[in-house]
């Protein structure tokens, strides 16, 4: 132990292992300590049942060690593989997170590690996560505890052949001392659990319910009795890892069941927007229960060349309006404008015009507000409100990425404008993971594609790279297909493509509701 009162890992001169509980799946329910010590780590080694957006959390420069363990696979490494893994980097003075599935300290393997650690004469600290059972049991919408049912519970591993004779589990005295008895490990010796349970006293028709992938958007629960669960299981193919809830608090999953029955639960939904922007749409969706993927179809990317927009800066005063389409526009010109030592009161006496509201937001980041905002929020929506102020001879600026539709600017132009187009950031489609969103466009296991801009549209077609129009069919022909509003519906079309879902109003918020109401009463396809 450190005789260092500060509990700060960066002041840590010698090596540390945290053993932290990285909760069932859901990235979600880390804890607050867990969160903290991943983004300070310089090695983290995890697992295969912690969820890798945690991995997110972690500084670009730490170390990432894949430990593995699999039930039944292949491990990547042994118990002692680690367990020297982590004396090894510790040793060399390095901070180190061993994440663990679930709580490290419940059917972890934690202390086995922590051993080593003490052995060796390295520091450690142990957080605690949400154990899977528990996880399981409130997301299956089964309360392990209840005053009108239960007031016990037992965790128990099913790893353990319960047919052996040396068993260190009392499957006598468990069948029906404890009320609700949660079973990690038991897929693969269901049939003789059940058996030892029932051959113990335990009624064959006490509610069991198994559930797998607990807390995830995959997440599958089946509900049977001890008689039939081993059927059910079987039936519906549920496979590690899972866990095994026996007991009458299984009932109340009728009436508690609530994580599967958000709107969305079962539909995984593509998002194809930048980097930067896709959270809000990200976020909404999964509160919804789908599971959404992320696929940055355009990275946005600073101009090589700022000379018009710093030539139009330099004489800011001789124009009247300036434009902003964008987020990315108004977030990029300011960065320029505050590059070249300048504030935003240099835009004193400009009117603004902004398309959108999330676009009138970002303005108001710099404390401006817009002083026209069309109704439809388009460029042409723009053009038109702008017209009827009368624009003859009027300068305006115009700072927009690289490469844009030039509606705008042209019937502004045609009304005797001048416009200065100057572009501020680039859309370069990224080097994406290709061959794995074509994968699963392919083989129909992506519900729905949303597009939220037509340079999205344009990019993700890149993305996926279609040699021709039949393979473009093929592959987006069991997709959804939804649209933010008409022109980037209208650029779907022109690929020959079909719009299922396009909201009235173009918002996130509009979209998020009319892909709700698209899957209303529709069943979930299995498999
Ligand atoms: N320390 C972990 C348990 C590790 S043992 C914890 O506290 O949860 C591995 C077993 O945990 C799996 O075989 C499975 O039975 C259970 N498990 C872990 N995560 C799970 C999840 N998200 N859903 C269902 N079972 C899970």
């Amino acid at each position: 132990m450190t005789t260092n009162a500060s509990s700060s890992p960066s002041q840590a001169k010698t090596g540390k292992v945290y053993l932290v509980g990285a909760g069932p799946g859901d990235p979600g329910l880390i804890t607050l300590r867990g969160k903290y010590l991943l983004e300070h780590a310089e090695v983290v080694v995890y697992d295969y049942l912690a969820n890798p957006k945690l991995l997110g959390y972690v500084p670009k420069d730490a170390q990432l060690v894949y430990a593995g363990k699999k039930g039944g696979g292949l491990h990547a490494f042994t118990q002692e593989g680690i367990n020297r893994l982590l004396v090894d980097y510790a040793g060399q003075g390095k901070m180190v997170v061993r994440l663990k599935g679930g709580d490290p300290f419940i059917f972890g393997r934690g202390a086995e590690e922590i051993e080593e650690l003490v052995a060796a004469g390295i520091d450690f600290e142990v957080v605690p996560g949400v154990t899977s059972a528990t996880a399981a049991a409130t997301y299956a919408g089964i309360p392990i505890t209840h005053r009108g049912y239960t007031a016990s519970v037992a965790f128990v591993t099913g790893h353990e052949d319960p047919a052996k004779e040396s068993s260190n589990i009392a499957w006598d005295k468990l069948a029906t001392g404890a009320g609700t008895i949660v079973i990690y490990m038991g897929i693969k010796t269901l049939p003789t659990i059940t058996r030892k349970l029932i051959e113990h006293g335990r009624s064959p028709d006490t509610p069991t319910a198994v559930v797998r992938w607990a807390s995830t958007p995959q997440q599958r629960s089946v509900v049977g009795t001890l008689a039939t669960i081993c059927e059910v299981v079987r039936q519906a193919d549920i496979k590690p890892p899972a866990l095994i809830i026996v007991g009458e608090v299984v009932k109340l999953r009728s009436t508690i069941d609530w994580f599967e029955k958000r709107p969305l639960f079962g539909r995984r939904i593509v998002v194809t927007r930048t980097r930067e922007q896709a959270s809000d749409l990200v976020a909404r969706l999964e509160e919804q229960g789908a599971e959404v993927l992320e696929y940055a179809t355009i990275h946005i990317e600073p101009m090589d060349d700022y000379r018009i927009c710093d030539a139009a800066i330099a004489e800011l005063g001789s124009y009247q309006w300036l434009l902003f389409t964008s987020i990315n526009a108004v977030s990029h010109f300011f960065r320029r404008l505050f590059a070249l030592g300048h504030d935003s009161r240099l835009l004193a006496g400009l009117r603004i015009a902004a398309v959108g509201r999330a676009t009138a937001d970002e303005l108001g980041r710099y404390g401006l507000k817009a002083d026209l905002m069309p109704d439809t929020f388009t460029g042409q929506g723009l053009a038109e409100a702008l017209l009827q102020t009368g624009m003859r001879g009027s300068r305006v600026l115009l700072p927009r990425a690289l490469r844009a539709s030039d509606t705008l600017p042209e019937m502004l132009a045609d009304a005797g404008a001048q416009v200065t187009i100057a572009p501020v950031y680039r859309n370069v489609p990224p080097a994406g993971p290709r061959e794995e969103l074509r994968d699963q466009l392919l083989t129909g296991s992506i519900d729905a594609v949303t597009f939220t801009s037509s340079s999205t549209v344009t990019n993700f077609l890149s993305l996926i790279d279609p040699a021709d129009a039949d393979e473009l069919h093929r592959l987006l022909d069991r997709t959804t297909i939804a649209a933010i509003g008409p022109i980037t519906a209208g650029a779907i079309r022109e690929h020959g493509l079909p719009v299922d879902i396009q909201p009235e109003r173009y918002t996130i918020d509009d979209l998020v509701r009319a892909i709700v109401a698209h899957y209303r009463n529709r069943p979930i396809q299995a498999g």
